[in-house]
């Protein structure tokens, strides 16, 4: 249900969150646009033809299936990856013909995301739109009104439960959630330790809070409060061991194998292209070989080549832009708090490897051996875009089900981000 007046303003938002629109078209040629009956009669009543041959002798609203896509009653055709209402030019022949309002209201969501918490609806902004991946624009305070007024049109706003889950049946309540959000926050910034070691470190303090918890409740004692017990870690200690965790090759090759099979069969579904096949499937879990992939649209690419391509989150612009990142996709509270802790955040991690991976593939399409930031940037884009296409339900940015398993291991962590680089 969409949000009442009183409720919306409430709202989080992200500190360092900056945004105005550059036209760069990316939104409108890689998200499908799905548009409700009403939207649908109001655009299907206009004769789109007067303006361009694209228009002329082909349906421009497919009709979606009614018992599976909710409140969609259609999705806009298009030319290509492109929208057919965007212009060469980069503009929206809608916005242009009708008026900002009277665009579909996912294009006039993105790139915000809402997530209800006991705080009241937290803002973000979706790291696939490079403008704010770049920071560049407005603040988003300037856009406050704007986001109000969508508030209270979105439906799907995902809710985070007053006690956030931690593991299995344990839980935190949302005060609790918030020190442990801040002291993942504070690790992120720890600025004398590589990023790897912090996300390790970041999965011992997760495990320490269930530890204490499981502990307390095995003894009958009162659970001590979080705040205690991350005040008695010793965080300069959990990431000098996070940098000595030895790197796990055979245990990363498989989970990377495992993750890249299940993200390449999806995108092939999504993308209504060739599934991958047995052989391929094999290769990727041995984590080598050639396989196609369609993250390059379709070339064949060398899994150990790709491999030696050198990511160095030590390298400045590399760190920054990675360390503004996680910052970014912590506080936008759709990645941890919504699966349980440990869960969300080996998601968050899985979010890392993938940024890793594709900037790695950025970097052997340009034919160079070393990742730069320009390669991180566009990695980055399309790990949102993946998460965001895949995700298994509205505000939650994961990669489904079925890695869900892959990332509940406690080992999943160090194995994934050790790779020898
Ligand atoms: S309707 Fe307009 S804003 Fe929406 S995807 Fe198409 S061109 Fe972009």
């Amino acid at each position: 249900m969409p949000l009442s007046r009183e409720q919306t303003e409430l709202v989080v938002l992200p500190p360092s969150g900056r945004y105005s629109c550059h036209r760069c078209g990316n939104c409108c040629s890689r998200y499908a646009v799905r548009i409700d009956k009403s939207t649908y009669e109001r655009l299907a009543a206009v004769d789109w033809s007067q303006y361009g041959e694209r228009f002329k002798g082909r349906p421009l609203f497919i009709p979606l299936d009614a018992a599976k896509e909710g409140i969609y009653s259609h999705e806009l055709a298009r030319v290509g990856a492109r929208c057919i209402f965007l212009e060469d030019d980069n503009r929206c022949l809608i916005h242009s013909v009708m008026g900002a309002d009277a665009k579909p209201l996912m294009c006039r969501k993105f790139p915000y995301n809402f997530v209800r918490t006991p705080e009241g609806v937290n803002v973000s902004l979706d790291l696939f739109c490079p403008s704010a991946l770049g920071q560049k624009g407005e603040p988003i305070e300037n856009h406050l009104s704007e986001i109000r007024g969508l508030l209270t049109e979105v439906s799907e706003v995902a809710t985070l439960p007053a006690e956030v889950a931690l593991f299995l049946d344990q839980t935190l309540n949302w005060r609790d959630y918030v020190e442990v959000e801040n002291a993942l926050l504070a690790l992120m910034l720890c600025e004398d330790a590589t990023m790897e070691a912090r996300l390790i470190a970041g999965t011992a303090l997760i495990l320490r809070v269930c530890q204490v918890q499981l502990q307390a409740r095995m003894e009958s004692q009162p659970v001590p409060p979080v705040a205690r017990t991350l005040g008695e870690l010793n965080v300069a200690e959990l990431l000098a061991q996070a940098a000595k965790t030895p790197a796990a090759p055979l245990v990363h090759r498989l989970y990377l194998g495992v993750t890249l099979a299940a993200f390449e069969s999806m995108a092939a579904d999504v993308h209504g292209e060739k599934p991958l096949g047995f052989g391929a499937r094999v290769r990727l879990l041995c984590g080598s070989g050639r396989v196609k992939l369609w993250t390059l649209n379709g070339q064949e690419v060398s899994l150990n080549q790709l491999r030696k391509i050198s990511f160095d989150t030590a390298q400045t612009e590399i760190h920054t832009l990675m360390q503004r990142w996680l910052i970014s996709k912590l506080e936008s509270r759709t990645v941890v708090p919504l699966t349980t802790l440990v869960r969300g955040w080996h998601h968050f991690v899985g979010h890392f490897i993938w940024a890793r991976w594709f900037s790695r593939a950025m970097a052997w399409r340009r034919g160079s051996k070393v990742v730069e930031c320009d390669d991180l940037f566009e990695g980055i884009q399309l790990t949102e875009m993946a998460a965001r296409t895949l995700a298994p339900q509205p505000g939650v940015k994961s990669f489904g089900k079925f890695l869900d398993l892959v990332y509940d291991s406690p080992k999943f962590v160090p194995a994934a981000v050790a790779d020898g680089n």
